[in-house]
């Protein structure tokens, strides 16, 4: 079940402060996207390749679909032609598949590159140093990878209640950024997303310069 009333006010305070809202809409049915799409989001995240797929001819061609779980490479292929932003991008082999999947759909995909910050060994990305092995491949690299533009990062903090912790790490993710973004003079036209924020911590994601949050059940309900 949509709360329409809660989706209108964070969808009015993320405007106000310029951040673009991404409702997540996994594991929930076409009929909920269908009600919030009327209300007039265009926006939505979803985490799994085989209900992202099966879901979108179901729905308006004009929603932007956010990829934002895990994405294996042989994957790839079944969300290319029509996947708006992929949030998790986290190594270079992927990087090259998304690259050739988008080539055959003459499309070009943008990625967000996964960020690992959080204390849960779960949780997929790249330390420091696997983002320095990743920029610096793509930069040698990106005249053979044409379809794919890296425009910015994603992140996600630890689940805690210490929200120190929280405002510490997505300080981390934003400097990650800020290095990235001031160091690859070759991505500086169109790196400008830092995701991170959802329905628990999303006012101090944005507190911490967040330009996109990516929210679920507080607009859709547990799941
Ligand atoms: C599920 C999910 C969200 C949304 O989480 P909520 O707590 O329901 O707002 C955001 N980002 C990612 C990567 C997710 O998997």
């Amino acid at each position: 079940m949509v709360d329409a009333g809660t989706w209108r006010s964070i969808k009015d305070e993320t405007t106000a402060q310029k951040v673009t809202l991404v409702a997540v809409s996994k594991k929930k049915p076409v009929s909920d996207i269908k009600e919030l799409y009327e209300l007039g989001e265009r926006n939505f995240g979803e985490n799994y390749v085989q209900e992202l797929a099966e879901k979108q001819p179901l729905l308006p061609a004009d929603i932007h679909w956010h990829y934002i779980g895990h994405l294996q490479s042989n994957k790839v292929k079944y969300i290319a032609g029509f996947v708006h932003l992929i949030h998790a991008v986290d190594s270079f082999k992927l990087l090259q598949e998304i690259n050739k999947q988008a080539s055959k759909h003459n499309r070009v995909i943008d990625v967000l590159l996964q960020l690992h910050v959080a204390e849960e060994e779960t949780k997929h990305g790249l330390d420091n140093k696997k983002l320095v092995e990743l920029m610096d491949m793509h930069e040698a690299q990106k005249a053979e990878m044409p379809n794919v533009r890296i425009c910015g990062v994603m992140g996600m903090a630890t689940f805690t209640d210490d929200m120190e912790q929280v405002r510490k790490e997505f300080r981390q993710i934003k400097n990650m950024f800020t290095f990235v973004k001031d160091s690859y003079f070759i991505t500086k036209d169109y790196f400008n997303i830092c995701s991170m924020g959802m329905s628990g911590d999303y006012k101090i994601a944005i507190e911490e310069g967040s330009t996109m949050v990516r929210i679920g059940s507080s607009i859709f309900g547990e799941r």
